[in-house]
């Protein structure tokens, strides 16, 4: 038979991919050499969650008291935690490979092989089809000095299922501060280092000083601008000298290595001539077209943003501009968020990144210090940040605080529609705020371009979340 499609690896964009061609009248086959799902399912995002969900539990109970609770003789079990992510992890991948059947698509398991244009194989099997996706994902990036037994990168630290006493985390991105969040609160020494000025060195520098102040007050000691010389394997676990502004040595039971991942381009897919950028990934343009019309790339290996949904809109993307569509990403109004305390959510410019350009914008923020309903949950860190062009549309929003992952979805639907400050009143949700009457306006937006009540929905809508969670969490 020949496929329609063939589709290597079957992640966030090579599973979405896969069902969504077979849905517009494919005949689709998906190869996956290890588990469905891919990293994001099995040792990305979702573990990744599932340890949070148990670890802020956990803080949680620890702070019950500020909330007039006692507890008592409360533990966390780090094999519990393990196999409750296992069930979850597992649950996930079975759920893929049901769609995936329910959806007619064929599923190779085994390392793929591209032997041309039309035609590759998988292990002994050999696969005909007329178009191509590109699906392969990306692998954590390991250097000296971290190249010494034991290193951990997310790869393997899932399989952990005893708590360290003392963590070095390389990398203050987003991996490694969600995974310094985990293991402060569980109970190990947590120590971050990252070479660049500040943590999450790809968002604002005022996102960053919160969460760096956050994490500190939390007992994480943080490192920046500090470089890494050398690792020796110890009896019980790794000496490390750094280099600030000057050497020091410190000694740690773990390392965990977070310093950024590399798109899984093979000898085999270069060999058919698809063009590379000057990292190694496939180069795609917005409609996920590489330069060879019937092979197309989505998700980590076109190393553009390294996110789940992104990855999965790509894949729908490619498969509908194969039948013929013009479907082009908006990677502007992707949002990004952190899992950490404070959470964080932005989609969007940044401010930093308006600065470096050069381009004129206007700033509303409000500080969670004066948001009645952030105090009620003990939450004092953070900010709401709106960001428009000079003719007041949203190009930006940035939350720093509690449930800032969940509130940001009004500022993408802002972004990307293009709305200005008077839209977002108008189309806001200000019917539906429970705890709307009485309160006064939240965002204090600079400059002049609105009066405060304009943001007053933003302020709602967060509200409304925040007292929906909670209220089901009560229940
Ligand atoms: C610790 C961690 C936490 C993360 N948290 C989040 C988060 O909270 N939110 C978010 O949006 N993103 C998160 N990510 C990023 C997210 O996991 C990735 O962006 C996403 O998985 C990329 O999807 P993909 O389909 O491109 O690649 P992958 O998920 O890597 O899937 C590629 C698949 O292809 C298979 N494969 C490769 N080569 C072949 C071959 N030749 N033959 C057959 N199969 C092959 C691989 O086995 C793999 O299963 C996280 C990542 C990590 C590491």
């Amino acid at each position: 038979m020949v496929y329609d499609l063939f589709v290597i690896g079957g992640g966030p964009a090579g599973y979405v991919a896969a069902i969504r061609g077979s849905q517009l009248g494919m005949k689709v086959a998906i190869a996956e050499e290890k588990f469905l799902g891919g990293t994001c399912t099995n040792v990305g995002c979702i573990p990744t969650k599932s340890w949070l969900a148990s670890s802020e539990l956990f803080q949680n109970i620890k702070e019950a008291k500020k909330f007039g609770i006692t507890t008592e003789n409360f533990s966390i079990d780090m094999k519990s935690v393990k196999s409750r992510t296992d069930r979850v992890v597992m649950k996930g991948r079975k759920g893929i490979e049901y769609l995936l059947k329910k959806n007619n698509v064929d599923l190779l398991t085994g390392h793929a092989t591209v032997d041309g244009l039309n035609k590759a194989h998988v292990s002994d099997k050999v696969v005909e089809f007329k178009n191509l996706l590109l699906a392969q994902g990306s692998h954590p990036i390991k250097f000296p000095p971290f190249n010494v037994d034991g290193v951990m990168t997310s790869d393997e630290i899932f399989s952990l299922d005893k708590i360290p006493s003392s963590i070095l985390i390389v990398g203050g991105g987003v991996i490694g501060v969600e995974m310094a969040n985990f293991f402060s609160s569980i109970g190990s020494a947590v120590t971050v280092v990252e070479v660049m000025d500040h943590i999450l060195p790809n968002m604002d520098g005022d996102v960053a000083e919160v969460l760096t102040n956050s994490m500190k007050k939390r007992g994480i000691e943080i490192h920046t601008a500090t470089k890494t010389l050398s690792v020796d394997k110890i009896a019980d676990g790794f000496k490390v000298a750094f280099e600030d502004k000057e050497r020091f040595e410190k000694t740690f039971e773990m390392i965990l290595l977070s310093v950024g991942r590399k798109s899984n381009v093979t000898d085999d897919i270069k060999a058919i001539g698809v063009a590379l950028d000057q990292k190694g990934n496939i180069i795609t343009d917005d409609g996920l077209r590489t330069n060879i019309p019937s092979v197309y790339a989505a998700g980590d290996i076109n190393g553009k943003y390294m996110l789940a949904h992104v990855a999965s809109r790509e894949g729908i993307v490619a498969v509908t501009n194969m039948k013929g569509g013009n479907l082009k990403m908006d990677y502007r109004s992707s949002p990004s968020v952190i899992f950490t305390t404070p959470e964080i959510g932005s989609v969007g410019y940044g401010e930093d990144e308006l600065k470096k350009a050069g381009i004129e914008y206007k700033k509303g923020l409000f500080p969670m210090t004066a948001l009645g309903r952030a105090r009620t949950l003990e939450f004092n860190d953070g900010f709401g940040k709106i960001l428009t062009d000079k003719g007041g549309n949203i190009i930006g929003v940035t939350i720093v605080g509690p449930m800032a992952t969940e509130v940001l979805m009004e500022g993408v639907i802002a972004v990307h529609s293009k709305m200005n400050l008077d839209n977002l009143l108008e189309h806001g949700f200000k019917s539906r705020c429970p705890l709307q009457s009485g309160q006064k306006p939240v965002f204090f937006f600079k400059g002049g371009i609105h009066d405060r009540n304009h943001l007053w929905n933003f302020r709602c809508t967060f509200f409304r979340l925040s007292w929906n969670k909670n209220n089901s969490h009560a229940s």
